[in-house]
């Protein structure tokens, strides 16, 4: 078999990387962009976790019809049965146990003997089998268990009826050669590895994820555990869009397929980055920004006489828009629709006229608006949140011997109006006080990010806070040419967030 198995965890190992909380209309607009991706396994969460996470796999579940969904499961039957519940109507449902096989985590964490664990991983599988067909196994943290223990519990997991094996290097501690012989191992000393799937999952904590993922196809694994961008717990997950396209364009030397259509990794990686608020570093392979860009030039000259000298691939097949500028303020609400269509968006009318409404006021004050600027722009109008208060009027007065002062107008749901001014250390300070002292909903901030979008003086800069409250994170996101004014809209949909879930909470 020649195909490998794309297994995406963007939304259960990326979504728990610390601060990348999601909403649950944000996980569908990721699950459905990872179905249109063609990823065979969406992993939507981890049911018995928490009641969000329950939801959004069976909501998830509901919605996806094109990829297998899976829910992750601790080997406790509870927990099976949790998963079960959130799994049941679904058409191609998953459930996905793991458990500790390692001696590290045998006696520091589970305190469990061999035996035990042996007996609870071949019994919770055949619960599982109970319900659906379709099983994966995990032994956490199976690079660093004895291999000998490892074919054990490999084989008396497909004895009970895995159809999926995962070997996962929890910690990210194997080199390629040692995790290709780990694979090597369980291929030719499991008896009955002929029977089930044998699937990786491997952490970038060493840099190696990609690597081990694709040195352990090479010795028989049909199955990579991976996510978007590479997001996940600590340095991350193998990424997703890596290791496609190094299937893809090394065909000659690997010899496999995927079923992924690599025209939307591009938007797939925005989509991510801009909903769990992690940006994707300028250097990253495959999406980053400049990963297609050549700086040197003997390399422009080559590529300008002849894309091959220095390109490995066309960026066109990862879906990077080819051109960098087609609008301006006296485009149409027709040309700005076509450019949409053109970049993947297909907007609903009430989102096209906030959108097209977004659009004339950057183009009012930018010349060019470029592809970049419109996906900003539609992100931020797609995944408005509902908004409790709604920022009507900022205004700031800064200077090197001024005091930072700010005027804020917020207009309630109910259609109040509140002003109030504050002064602060800085112009976002002032903002930040002003705002509070009219919402008077206490949080503490843990992240501002200010990014430009596109390059240029007159470019739209992009701001990005997390605040806490309760223990939670929030995320909110702004963008205008003025990053004081994004300060504040970002600033905004963060409260906005908080409050519409504290609402939820305590109706
Ligand atoms: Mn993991």
């Amino acid at each position: 078999m020649d195909r490998v198995v794309v297994f995406d965890t963007t939304l259960r190992d990326g979504e728990q990387a610390a601060g990348g909380m999601l909403n649950m209309g944000e996980k569908l607009d990721i699950a459905r962009q990872l179905e249109s991706l063609g990823v065979d396994v969406i992993e939507a969460g981890f049911p018995a976790s928490s009641p969000g996470d329950f939801e959004a796999v069976k909501l998830i579940g509901r919605e996806i019809k094109g990829s297998v969904i899976c829910g992750l499961s601790h080997a406790n039957p509870k927990a099976i049965d949790r998963a079960w519940d959130a799994l049941k109507k679904v058409k191609n449902p998953r459930i996905h146990i793991f458990l500790s096989a390692s001696e590290i985590h045998l006696s520091y964490q589970l305190n469990k003997t061999r035996d035990e664990v042996l007996t609870l991983a071949r019994e919770m599988v055949a619960r599982a089998k109970t319900y659906l067909d379709d099983v994966e196994f995990s032994p956490m943290d199976a690079s660093r268990t004895d291999p000998e223990y490892l074919c054990k519990i490999v084989e008396a997991v497909i004895d009970a009826g895995a159809t999926t094996v995962n070997i996962p290097d929890t910690v990210g501690y194997s080199i390629p050669g040692e995790f290709g012989g780990l694979i090597n191992t369980l291929v030719t000393k499991v008896p009955n590895m002929d029977r089930a799937l044998l699937s990786v999952h491997c952490h970038d904590d060493l840099g190696l994820a990609v690597a081990n993922s694709l040195e352990a196809l090479k010795y028989g694994a049909r199955q990579v555990e991976c996510t978007i961008n590479g997001i996940g717990e600590r340095a991350g997950n193998a990424s997703l869009e890596e290791i496609v396209m190094a299937l893809k364009t090394r065909k000659d030397m690997m010899g496999l397929d995927t079923r992924i259509n690599t025209k939307q990794i591009y938007k797939t990686s925005r989509l991510v980055s801009e909903l769990t608020g992690f940006v994707v570093q300028p250097n990253k392979a495959i999406v980053g920004a400049n990963a297609f860009r050549h700086q040197s030039g003997i390399h422009q000259d080559g590529v300008i006489k002849r894309a091959i000298t220095y390109e490995i691939m066309d960026p066109r097949t990862v879906g990077i828009p080819s051109s960098s500028l087609v609008l301006g303020k006296l485009s149409g609400r027709h040309a700005f629709r076509q450019r949409l269509a053109e970049l993947g968006y297909a907007l609903s009318e009430e989102d096209l006229d906030r959108a097209f409404a977004s659009f004339k006021e950057v183009a009012d004050k930018k010349k060019e608006v470029t592809d970049r600027d419109l996906e900003t722009i539609v992100a931020h109008e797609i995944h408005a949140v509902s908004e409790t208060y709604h920022l009507n009027h900022v205004e700031i007065s800064c200077g090197n011997n001024s005091i930072p002062t700010a005027t804020v107008r917020l207009i309630r749901e109910d259609g109040q109006i509140f002003a109030d001014a504050a002064l602060g250390t800085g112009p976002v300070d002032a903002i930040y006080r002003a705002i509070n002292r009219i919402v008077e909903v206490p949080n503490r901030m843990t992240e501002f990010t200010v990014n430009s979008v596109t390059e240029g003086i007159d470019a739209v800069g992009e701001v990005l806070i997390r605040i806490e409250s309760d223990g939670v994170t929030y995320t909110g996101r702004g963008a205008d040419t003025d990053i004081i004014v994004a300060s504040a809209k970002a600033y905004m949909n963060a409260l906005n967030r908080l409050m519409s879930v504290e609402r939820k909470d305590h109706p």
